[in-house]
């Protein structure tokens, strides 16, 4: 008899899942497999070469409604599982409730934005899916500046895929060099060269304070009272913004 599977989240780990269950058990399991995005699974690491223009998104489906289908995975996406109940082995989704024998929560992880006042602001973008990803490459068909907060991997791919899309880009790091977490000093000094001949501008040791604008994200200011994305003034300006884009400094 088949058992009922659940699986909350098509990402990375539980498409691995589901092909090796339809590869090893493929009649065992009657399987229903929600996401709480609007598609199924991806291959989320290369969404950095989506955001720099170098792939397009159906170049990085890794299963694609025919599969699915082809493996008779129910699929209910764009739906959040809101609620699970594992008394009576039932979750809810948005839509409505779904039994289960097994369930496995495959969720991944929410991206951390930090606690400054104006983190809420519209045009303030977290790296996580192809929604954030989309919504880079809309801002950056405007131009104008680009500030990415976090020098790590997923900052500096997000700062290139931006620099490459013709946007003014300035990271503002927090530690004393580039990716402290994976590199030591004098490898963090070596991409940072690197980045810096893309015409990326970095500012490490910045810690960012605020982020401001009226209806959207204008400019950050930074604990010193820096506004990093200063072009006339150097790296000292305390200037606002010039203009609505956050572009340069006002006089
Ligand atoms: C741009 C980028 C580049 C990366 N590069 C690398 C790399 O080079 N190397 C590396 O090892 N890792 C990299 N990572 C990290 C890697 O993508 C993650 O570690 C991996 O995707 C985690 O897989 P997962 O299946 O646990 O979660 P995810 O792939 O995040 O999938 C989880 C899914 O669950 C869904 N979900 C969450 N809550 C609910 C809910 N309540 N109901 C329904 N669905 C829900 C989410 O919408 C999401 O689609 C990168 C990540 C990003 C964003």
């Amino acid at each position: 008899m088949t058992q009922k599977l659940v699986i909350i989240g098509a990402g990375m780990a539980s498409g691995r899942v589901i092909e090796t269950l339809v590869e090893t058990a493929p009649d065992v399991f009657d399987i229903t497999l929600f996401n709480a995005e609007p598609r199924g699974n991806y291959n989320r690491i290369m969404l950095s070469p989506v955001l720099s223009g170098e792939k397009s998104y159906e170049d990085i489906v890794t299963h694609g409604d025919d599969w699915y289908a082809q493996h008779r995975v129910t699929c209910r996406f764009g739906e959040h599982v809101v609620k699970i109940d594992p008394e009576r082995k039932v979750v809810e989704g948005q839509n409505g409730p779904v039994s289960y024998d097994k369930l496995v929560i495959a969720t991944g992880s929410a991206p951390f934005i930090i606690p400054v006042p104006g983190k809420d602001l519209p045009s303030v973008i977290t790296y996580r899916d192809l929604d954030d990803t989309n919504a880079m490459i809309e801002t950056a068909e405007k131009g104008g500046t680009a500030v990415v907060i976090g020098g790590g991997l997923l900052g500096l791919e997000a700062a290139a895929g931006l620099a490459e899309r013709g946007m003014a880009v300035t990271v503002v790091h927090l530690m004393g060099h580039l990716m402290e977490r994976q590199l030591d000093e004098a490898a963090g000094y070596l991409l940072r060269k690197d980045l810096e001949k893309r015409g990326i501008t970095i500012r490490t040791q910045a810690s960012t304070k605020a982020i401001i604008g009226k209806d959207r994200a204008e400019a950050v200011v930074l604990e010193s009272g820096e506004n990093p994305v200063c072009r006339s003034g150097g790296h000292g300006c305390r200037h606002p913004p010039r203009d609505a884009a956050g572009d340069g400094c006002g006089p």
